[in-house]
Protein backbone atom coordinates (compact mmCIF):
# COMPACT_ATOMS: atom_id res chain seq x y z
CA UNK A 1 0.00 0.00 0.00
CA UNK A 2 1.43 3.30 -0.96
CA UNK A 3 1.90 5.48 2.82
CA UNK A 4 0.13 8.93 2.32
CA UNK A 5 1.66 10.22 5.99
CA UNK A 6 4.20 9.97 7.89
CA UNK A 7 4.60 10.84 11.20
CA UNK A 8 7.50 10.88 14.09
CA UNK A 9 7.25 9.66 17.37
CA UNK A 10 7.06 11.71 20.26
CA UNK A 11 10.78 10.50 21.24
CA UNK A 12 11.89 10.73 17.93
CA UNK A 13 11.81 15.24 18.09
CA UNK A 14 14.29 16.96 16.83
CA UNK A 15 16.06 18.25 19.92
CA UNK A 16 18.22 21.48 18.24
CA UNK A 17 16.52 23.87 16.41
CA UNK A 18 19.36 24.76 13.15
CA UNK A 19 21.15 27.55 13.29
CA UNK A 20 22.07 28.50 9.46
CA UNK A 21 24.15 31.52 10.22
CA UNK A 22 27.03 29.18 11.17
CA UNK A 23 26.84 27.44 7.58
CA UNK A 24 25.92 30.68 5.43
CA UNK A 25 29.17 31.71 3.05
CA UNK A 26 28.61 35.41 3.41
CA UNK A 27 27.45 36.15 7.10
CA UNK A 28 24.58 38.78 7.21
CA UNK A 29 25.19 41.80 8.16
CA UNK A 30 24.31 43.59 11.19
CA UNK A 31 21.51 45.35 11.95
CA UNK A 32 22.30 49.27 12.65
CA UNK A 33 20.95 52.32 15.02
CA UNK A 34 19.48 55.20 12.44
CA UNK A 35 21.21 58.20 13.55
CA UNK A 36 24.53 56.57 14.63
CA UNK A 37 24.94 54.04 11.81
CA UNK A 38 26.99 52.00 14.85
CA UNK A 39 25.78 47.57 14.44
CA UNK A 40 24.02 46.77 17.19
CA UNK A 41 25.05 44.49 19.73
CA UNK A 42 22.63 41.95 22.48
CA UNK A 43 22.69 44.61 24.50
CA UNK A 44 20.84 47.22 22.17
CA UNK A 45 18.49 44.72 21.93
CA UNK A 46 17.75 43.30 24.90
CA UNK A 47 15.98 45.84 26.41
CA UNK A 48 12.58 45.23 24.55
CA UNK A 49 13.48 41.80 23.36
CA UNK A 50 14.06 38.55 25.88
CA UNK A 51 17.90 38.43 26.32
CA UNK A 52 18.28 34.76 25.05
CA UNK A 53 16.09 35.76 22.06
CA UNK A 54 18.78 38.77 21.57
CA UNK A 55 21.98 36.30 21.69
CA UNK A 56 19.84 34.08 19.37
CA UNK A 57 19.83 36.86 16.78
CA UNK A 58 23.41 37.46 16.42
CA UNK A 59 24.31 34.38 16.70
CA UNK A 60 27.01 32.86 13.75
CA UNK A 61 28.58 30.50 15.24
CA UNK A 62 26.38 27.94 17.08
CA UNK A 63 25.41 25.55 14.15
CA UNK A 64 22.54 23.54 16.66
CA UNK A 65 20.77 25.19 19.68
CA UNK A 66 19.42 23.22 21.91
CA UNK A 67 15.94 23.59 22.65
CA UNK A 68 15.00 23.95 26.11
CA UNK A 69 13.31 20.40 27.91
CA UNK A 70 9.71 23.02 28.50
CA UNK A 71 9.44 23.99 25.04
CA UNK A 72 10.21 20.24 23.44
CA UNK A 73 7.46 19.30 26.37
CA UNK A 74 4.61 22.26 25.05
CA UNK A 75 6.22 21.12 21.39
CA UNK A 76 4.61 17.41 22.03
CA UNK A 77 1.09 18.78 22.52
CA UNK A 78 1.10 18.93 18.59
CA UNK A 79 4.16 17.98 17.68
CA UNK A 80 5.36 16.23 15.29
CA UNK A 81 2.99 17.56 12.03
CA UNK A 82 2.57 15.30 9.09
CA UNK A 83 4.56 14.95 6.22
CA UNK A 84 1.52 14.31 3.68
CA UNK A 85 2.08 12.91 -0.19
CA UNK A 86 0.08 14.81 -1.61
CA UNK A 87 -1.63 11.78 -3.96
CA UNK A 88 -5.01 13.76 -4.75
CA UNK A 89 -3.01 16.89 -5.90
CA UNK A 90 -0.27 14.82 -7.79
CA UNK A 91 -3.76 12.79 -9.56
CA UNK A 92 -5.01 15.96 -10.49
CA UNK A 93 -2.70 17.67 -11.99
CA UNK A 94 -1.53 14.20 -13.86
CA UNK A 95 2.39 15.31 -12.99
CA UNK A 96 5.02 12.45 -12.42
CA UNK A 97 6.27 14.83 -9.87
CA UNK A 98 6.05 13.32 -6.47
CA UNK A 99 4.27 16.50 -3.83
CA UNK A 100 5.10 16.24 -0.20
CA UNK A 101 3.66 19.09 2.06
CA UNK A 102 4.02 19.40 5.52
CA UNK A 103 1.27 20.34 7.64
CA UNK A 104 1.48 22.82 9.70
CA UNK A 105 -1.77 23.83 10.10
CA UNK A 106 -2.51 21.01 13.06
CA UNK A 107 -2.31 22.53 16.10
CA UNK A 108 -4.30 24.31 18.21
CA UNK A 109 -3.63 27.54 16.60
CA UNK A 110 -3.44 26.58 13.07
CA UNK A 111 -0.65 28.03 11.60
CA UNK A 112 3.40 27.84 12.04
CA UNK A 113 3.50 30.56 14.22
CA UNK A 114 3.47 28.82 17.39
CA UNK A 115 6.63 27.31 16.99
CA UNK A 116 8.21 30.17 17.84
CA UNK A 117 5.84 31.74 20.12
CA UNK A 118 6.31 28.77 22.70
CA UNK A 119 10.09 29.85 22.67
CA UNK A 120 9.88 32.99 23.07
CA UNK A 121 7.47 33.22 25.94
CA UNK A 122 9.66 30.51 27.46
CA UNK A 123 12.51 32.74 27.60
CA UNK A 124 10.62 35.50 28.89
CA UNK A 125 9.38 33.97 31.58
CA UNK A 126 13.02 32.15 32.37
CA UNK A 127 14.08 35.67 32.24
CA UNK A 128 11.84 36.66 34.85
CA UNK A 129 9.20 38.59 32.69
CA UNK A 130 5.66 39.00 33.66
CA UNK A 131 4.21 40.67 30.10
CA UNK A 132 4.66 40.43 26.70
CA UNK A 133 3.18 42.54 24.24
CA UNK A 134 2.85 42.13 20.36
CA UNK A 135 1.12 43.56 17.17
CA UNK A 136 -0.85 41.41 14.89
CA UNK A 137 -2.51 42.34 11.73
CA UNK A 138 -4.49 39.62 10.41
CA UNK A 139 -3.99 38.13 14.12
CA UNK A 140 -2.23 34.80 13.67
CA UNK A 141 0.44 35.46 15.17
CA UNK A 142 -1.60 37.66 17.92
CA UNK A 143 -3.29 34.25 18.54
CA UNK A 144 -0.40 32.32 19.08
CA UNK A 145 1.10 34.42 21.49
CA UNK A 146 -1.85 34.80 23.57
CA UNK A 147 -2.05 31.10 23.33
CA UNK A 148 2.12 30.62 24.28
CA UNK A 149 1.59 33.01 27.36
CA UNK A 150 -1.12 31.34 28.80
CA UNK A 151 0.92 28.14 28.51
CA UNK A 152 3.80 30.01 30.12
CA UNK A 153 1.76 31.95 33.08
CA UNK A 154 2.38 35.56 31.31
CA UNK A 155 -0.03 38.25 30.69
CA UNK A 156 -0.13 39.34 27.00
CA UNK A 157 -1.43 42.23 25.31
CA UNK A 158 -1.63 42.60 21.86
CA UNK A 159 -2.83 45.46 19.67
CA UNK A 160 -4.30 44.59 16.68
CA UNK A 161 -5.29 46.80 13.77
CA UNK A 162 -8.40 48.55 14.34
CA UNK A 163 -9.74 47.92 10.73
CA UNK A 164 -8.36 43.83 11.29
CA UNK A 165 -9.91 43.57 13.79
CA UNK A 166 -13.31 44.34 12.45
CA UNK A 167 -12.46 42.33 9.31
CA UNK A 168 -11.23 39.03 11.29
CA UNK A 169 -14.15 39.59 14.32
CA UNK A 170 -12.98 35.72 15.14
CA UNK A 171 -9.06 35.95 15.58
CA UNK A 172 -9.74 38.27 18.49
CA UNK A 173 -12.07 35.60 20.22
CA UNK A 174 -9.25 33.35 20.42
CA UNK A 175 -6.94 35.94 21.87
CA UNK A 176 -9.23 36.53 24.36
CA UNK A 177 -10.07 33.14 24.72
CA UNK A 178 -6.13 32.58 26.01
CA UNK A 179 -6.63 35.11 28.58
CA UNK A 180 -4.77 38.32 26.27
CA UNK A 181 -5.94 41.56 26.38
CA UNK A 182 -6.88 42.82 22.79
CA UNK A 183 -6.85 46.49 21.98
CA UNK A 184 -7.46 47.80 18.99
CA UNK A 185 -4.44 50.20 17.04
CA UNK A 186 -4.76 53.03 17.20
CA UNK A 187 -5.99 53.44 20.82
CA UNK A 188 -6.18 55.82 24.20
CA UNK A 189 -3.67 53.58 26.09
CA UNK A 190 -0.73 54.84 25.02
CA UNK A 191 1.09 57.90 23.86
CA UNK A 192 1.67 57.10 20.37
CA UNK A 193 -2.00 55.70 20.23
CA UNK A 194 -3.32 59.48 21.35
CA UNK A 195 -1.03 61.19 19.36
CA UNK A 196 -2.62 59.17 16.27
CA UNK A 197 -5.92 59.36 17.47
CA UNK A 198 -5.38 63.23 17.97
CA UNK A 199 -4.11 63.97 14.51
CA UNK A 200 -6.72 61.18 12.78
CA UNK A 201 -9.75 60.15 14.58
CA UNK A 202 -10.60 57.59 12.60
CA UNK A 203 -7.56 56.17 11.53
CA UNK A 204 -8.57 52.38 10.58
CA UNK A 205 -5.08 51.28 11.95
CA UNK A 206 -1.93 49.97 10.43
CA UNK A 207 0.87 47.23 11.30
CA UNK A 208 3.17 50.87 12.02
CA UNK A 209 0.44 52.35 14.49
CA UNK A 210 0.16 48.74 16.00
CA UNK A 211 4.05 48.43 16.30
CA UNK A 212 4.75 51.55 17.95
CA UNK A 213 2.09 51.35 20.65
CA UNK A 214 3.54 47.07 21.82
CA UNK A 215 7.12 48.38 21.95
CA UNK A 216 5.79 51.77 23.76
CA UNK A 217 4.01 49.55 26.25
CA UNK A 218 6.99 47.17 26.31
CA UNK A 219 9.76 50.17 27.01
CA UNK A 220 7.75 51.82 29.11
CA UNK A 221 6.79 48.95 31.81
CA UNK A 222 8.91 47.11 33.84
CA UNK A 223 9.00 43.19 33.46
CA UNK A 224 7.13 43.42 29.90
CA UNK A 225 9.28 42.66 26.72
CA UNK A 226 7.73 43.12 23.09
CA UNK A 227 7.97 39.54 20.44
CA UNK A 228 7.65 39.12 17.17
CA UNK A 229 6.14 37.19 14.63
CA UNK A 230 8.55 36.92 12.09
CA UNK A 231 11.50 38.91 10.10
CA UNK A 232 13.94 38.01 12.36
CA UNK A 233 16.90 35.88 12.62
CA UNK A 234 15.43 34.30 15.88
CA UNK A 235 11.82 33.73 15.07
CA UNK A 236 13.10 31.62 11.54
CA UNK A 237 15.57 29.87 14.31
CA UNK A 238 12.77 28.20 16.20
CA UNK A 239 10.47 27.65 12.81
CA UNK A 240 13.43 24.91 11.90
CA UNK A 241 11.64 22.50 13.98
CA UNK A 242 9.59 21.99 10.51
CA UNK A 243 12.30 21.26 8.37
CA UNK A 244 14.46 19.23 10.84
CA UNK A 245 11.40 17.12 11.01
CA UNK A 246 10.65 17.08 7.46
CA UNK A 247 14.50 15.76 7.26
CA UNK A 248 13.32 12.67 9.09
CA UNK A 249 10.31 12.15 7.70
CA UNK A 250 11.25 12.36 3.78
CA UNK A 251 13.91 9.95 4.80
CA UNK A 252 10.97 7.62 6.26
CA UNK A 253 9.34 7.85 2.88
CA UNK A 254 12.31 7.19 1.18
CA UNK A 255 13.34 10.78 -1.00
CA UNK A 256 15.07 13.78 -1.00
CA UNK A 257 13.50 16.92 -2.26
CA UNK A 258 14.61 18.65 -5.32
CA UNK A 259 12.61 21.49 -4.60
CA UNK A 260 11.68 23.46 -1.40
CA UNK A 261 9.06 25.75 -1.22
CA UNK A 262 6.80 28.06 1.13
CA UNK A 263 4.93 31.26 1.08
CA UNK A 264 7.13 34.02 2.30
CA UNK A 265 5.78 37.44 4.07
CA UNK A 266 9.15 37.94 6.89
CA UNK A 267 10.48 34.71 5.98
CA UNK A 268 10.15 32.17 9.19
CA UNK A 269 7.97 29.82 7.68
CA UNK A 270 9.90 29.50 4.26
CA UNK A 271 13.47 29.51 7.01
CA UNK A 272 12.08 26.94 8.92
CA UNK A 273 11.04 24.15 6.16
CA UNK A 274 13.85 25.53 4.36
CA UNK A 275 17.57 26.06 6.07
CA UNK A 276 17.66 22.93 7.42
CA UNK A 277 17.63 21.43 3.35
CA UNK A 278 19.82 23.85 2.97
CA UNK A 279 22.28 22.87 4.97
CA UNK A 280 23.09 19.76 2.49
CA UNK A 281 23.29 22.23 -0.26
CA UNK A 282 26.06 24.17 1.32
CA UNK A 283 27.70 21.90 2.77
CA UNK A 284 27.24 17.76 1.39
CA UNK A 285 26.79 18.96 -2.03
CA UNK A 286 23.26 18.49 -2.78
CA UNK A 287 21.38 20.74 -5.29
CA UNK A 288 18.28 21.23 -4.30
CA UNK A 289 16.13 24.36 -5.56
CA UNK A 290 14.39 26.53 -2.86
CA UNK A 291 11.72 29.00 -4.04
CA UNK A 292 9.80 31.14 -1.78
CA UNK A 293 6.17 32.10 -2.87
CA UNK A 294 5.60 36.07 -2.48
CA UNK A 295 2.21 37.98 -3.65
CA UNK A 296 2.26 40.20 -6.53
CA UNK A 297 1.12 42.40 -4.81
CA UNK A 298 4.16 42.73 -2.45
CA UNK A 299 6.98 41.93 -4.55
CA UNK A 300 9.95 42.32 -1.83
CA UNK A 301 12.23 39.22 -3.39
CA UNK A 302 11.41 39.68 -6.86
CA UNK A 303 11.51 43.44 -7.74
CA UNK A 304 12.55 44.76 -4.26
CA UNK A 305 16.23 46.50 -3.73
CA UNK A 306 18.82 45.24 -1.21
CA UNK A 307 19.30 48.28 1.46
CA UNK A 308 19.51 49.46 4.84
CA UNK A 309 15.39 49.64 5.37
CA UNK A 310 13.68 50.09 8.52
CA UNK A 311 11.91 46.72 9.51
CA UNK A 312 8.54 48.70 10.43
CA UNK A 313 6.09 51.39 8.33
CA UNK A 314 6.71 53.90 11.61
CA UNK A 315 10.52 53.68 11.29
CA UNK A 316 10.92 52.65 14.66
CA UNK A 317 13.16 49.94 14.79
CA UNK A 318 16.71 49.47 13.44
CA UNK A 319 17.65 49.45 10.29
CA UNK A 320 17.92 45.95 9.11
CA UNK A 321 20.00 44.76 5.39
CA UNK A 322 17.20 43.69 2.98
CA UNK A 323 15.35 43.38 0.16
CA UNK A 324 12.72 45.59 0.60
CA UNK A 325 9.69 47.57 -1.31
CA UNK A 326 10.68 50.64 1.37
CA UNK A 327 8.92 50.96 4.81
CA UNK A 328 6.59 52.92 3.22
CA UNK A 329 5.41 50.93 0.52
CA UNK A 330 1.74 50.32 1.21
CA UNK A 331 0.40 46.08 -0.06
CA UNK A 332 -2.78 46.09 -1.34
CA UNK A 333 -5.11 44.36 0.94
CA UNK A 334 -4.82 41.26 -0.29
CA UNK A 335 -6.54 38.16 2.04
CA UNK A 336 -2.70 36.55 2.67
CA UNK A 337 -2.64 39.61 5.38
CA UNK A 338 0.56 37.41 6.59
CA UNK A 339 2.18 38.07 3.45
CA UNK A 340 1.67 41.78 3.42
CA UNK A 341 5.03 43.29 4.55
CA UNK A 342 7.53 45.40 2.68
CA UNK A 343 11.14 43.58 3.28
CA UNK A 344 12.44 40.01 3.69
CA UNK A 345 14.63 39.07 6.61
CA UNK A 346 17.85 39.68 7.06
CA UNK A 347 19.40 36.09 6.49
CA UNK A 348 16.97 35.28 3.77
CA UNK A 349 17.91 38.86 1.92
CA UNK A 350 21.61 37.77 2.35
CA UNK A 351 20.84 34.20 0.50
CA UNK A 352 18.92 35.50 -2.38
CA UNK A 353 21.65 37.99 -2.54
CA UNK A 354 24.17 35.29 -2.80
CA UNK A 355 22.04 33.07 -5.64
CA UNK A 356 21.29 30.06 -2.97
CA UNK A 357 17.53 30.65 -3.34
CA UNK A 358 15.03 32.50 -4.93
CA UNK A 359 11.29 34.16 -5.11
CA UNK A 360 8.60 33.46 -7.52
CA UNK A 361 5.37 36.29 -7.22
CA UNK A 362 2.18 34.72 -7.24
CA UNK A 363 -1.23 36.76 -8.19
CA UNK A 364 -3.84 36.69 -5.61
CA UNK A 365 -6.13 34.79 -8.47
CA UNK A 366 -3.90 32.07 -9.14
CA UNK A 367 -3.00 31.55 -5.37
CA UNK A 368 -6.68 31.26 -4.52
CA UNK A 369 -7.50 28.63 -7.41
CA UNK A 370 -4.43 26.77 -6.28
CA UNK A 371 -5.54 26.52 -2.64
CA UNK A 372 -9.35 25.68 -3.75
CA UNK A 373 -7.56 22.78 -6.09
CA UNK A 374 -5.86 21.73 -3.31
CA UNK A 375 -8.60 21.84 -0.44
CA UNK A 376 -10.61 19.43 -2.77
CA UNK A 377 -8.24 17.32 -3.82
CA UNK A 378 -6.10 16.83 -0.08
CA UNK A 379 -9.16 17.91 1.80
CA UNK A 380 -7.47 20.55 3.72
CA UNK A 381 -8.46 24.40 2.99
CA UNK A 382 -5.83 25.85 3.10
CA UNK A 383 -4.10 29.73 4.59
CA UNK A 384 -4.37 32.10 1.93
CA UNK A 385 -0.96 32.86 2.98
CA UNK A 386 -0.35 28.91 2.50
CA UNK A 387 -2.10 29.13 -0.96
CA UNK A 388 0.82 30.85 -2.52
CA UNK A 389 3.25 28.07 -1.83
CA UNK A 390 0.36 25.62 -3.50
CA UNK A 391 0.75 27.80 -6.53
CA UNK A 392 3.98 27.95 -6.98
CA UNK A 393 4.11 23.95 -6.22
CA UNK A 394 1.70 23.45 -8.71
CA UNK A 395 3.87 25.54 -10.99
CA UNK A 396 6.87 23.15 -10.68
CA UNK A 397 4.35 19.69 -11.56
CA UNK A 398 3.16 21.47 -14.28
CA UNK A 399 7.17 21.84 -15.50
CA UNK A 400 7.59 18.12 -14.73
CA UNK A 401 4.41 17.31 -16.86
CA UNK A 402 5.73 19.21 -19.69
CA UNK A 403 9.47 17.46 -19.31
CA UNK A 404 8.74 13.88 -17.85
CA UNK A 405 11.15 14.60 -15.03
CA UNK A 406 10.03 12.98 -11.49
CA UNK A 407 10.95 15.74 -9.35
CA UNK A 408 10.56 15.49 -5.87
CA UNK A 409 8.78 18.52 -4.51
CA UNK A 410 8.45 19.60 -0.66
CA UNK A 411 6.05 22.41 0.13
CA UNK A 412 4.82 24.11 3.67
CA UNK A 413 1.52 24.19 4.56
CA UNK A 414 1.89 27.03 6.59
CA UNK A 415 -1.58 27.39 8.15
CA UNK A 416 -5.36 26.20 7.50
CA UNK A 417 -7.76 28.99 5.83
CA UNK A 418 -10.56 27.83 8.29
CA UNK A 419 -11.15 31.53 9.79
CA UNK A 420 -10.66 33.14 6.14
CA UNK A 421 -13.69 32.13 4.76
CA UNK A 422 -14.94 35.62 4.13
CA UNK A 423 -12.51 35.21 0.96
CA UNK A 424 -13.07 32.01 0.03
CA UNK A 425 -16.96 33.49 -0.41
CA UNK A 426 -15.18 36.41 -1.66
CA UNK A 427 -13.33 34.22 -4.17
CA UNK A 428 -16.29 32.01 -5.31
CA UNK A 429 -18.45 35.17 -5.61
CA UNK A 430 -15.85 36.54 -7.97
CA UNK A 431 -15.14 39.36 -6.33
CA UNK A 432 -11.25 39.06 -6.22
CA UNK A 433 -8.88 40.72 -8.28
CA UNK A 434 -5.32 40.57 -8.71
CA UNK A 435 -3.30 43.64 -7.93
CA UNK A 436 0.27 44.11 -9.63
CA UNK A 437 2.18 46.67 -8.22
CA UNK A 438 3.65 49.39 -10.93
CA UNK A 439 7.57 50.18 -11.03
CA UNK A 440 6.44 53.82 -10.18
CA UNK A 441 5.26 53.07 -6.76
CA UNK A 442 8.28 50.94 -6.66
CA UNK A 443 10.23 53.50 -7.49
CA UNK A 444 8.67 56.17 -5.20
CA UNK A 445 9.03 54.11 -2.52
CA UNK A 446 12.55 53.52 -2.86
CA UNK A 447 13.35 56.93 -2.64
CA UNK A 448 11.85 57.04 0.52
CA UNK A 449 14.09 54.71 2.54
CA UNK A 450 17.16 56.89 4.49
CA UNK A 451 20.45 56.39 3.00
C1 LIG B 1 2.18 34.83 9.29
C2 LIG B 1 1.92 33.76 8.31
C3 LIG B 1 2.72 33.62 7.15
C4 LIG B 1 3.82 34.56 6.78
O1 LIG B 1 4.86 34.71 7.69
P1 LIG B 1 6.32 34.12 7.47
O2 LIG B 1 7.09 34.67 8.59
O3 LIG B 1 6.82 34.57 6.14
O4 LIG B 1 6.19 32.65 7.54
C5 LIG B 1 2.44 32.58 6.29
N1 LIG B 1 1.43 31.72 6.53
C6 LIG B 1 0.64 31.82 7.63
C7 LIG B 1 -0.47 30.85 7.81
C8 LIG B 1 0.87 32.85 8.55
O5 LIG B 1 0.11 32.95 9.64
Amino acid sequence: MKQKRFILQESELPTSWYNIQADMPIKPMPPIHPATKQPLGVDDLAHIFPRECCVQELDTEHRFIPIPDEVIEKYRFYRSTPLVRAYGLEEALQTPAHIYFKNESVNPLGSHKINSALAQCYYAKQEGTTNVTTETGAGQWGAALAYAASVFGLEAAVYQVKISMQQKPYRSSIMRTFGAAVTGSPSMSTRAGKDIITRDPHHPGSLGTAISEAVELATTTPNCKYTLGSVLNHVGLHQTIIGLEAEKQMEMAGEYPDVVIACFGGGSNFGGIAFPFMRHNLKDGKQTEFIAAEPESCPKLTRGEFRYDFGDEAGYTPLLPMFTLGHSFKPANIHAGGLRYHGAGVIISQLIKDGLMHGVDIPQLESFDAGMLFARTEGIIPAPESSHAIAAAIREANKCKQTGEEKVILFNLSGHGLIDMSAYDQYLNGDLVNYRVTDADIEKNLQNIPQ
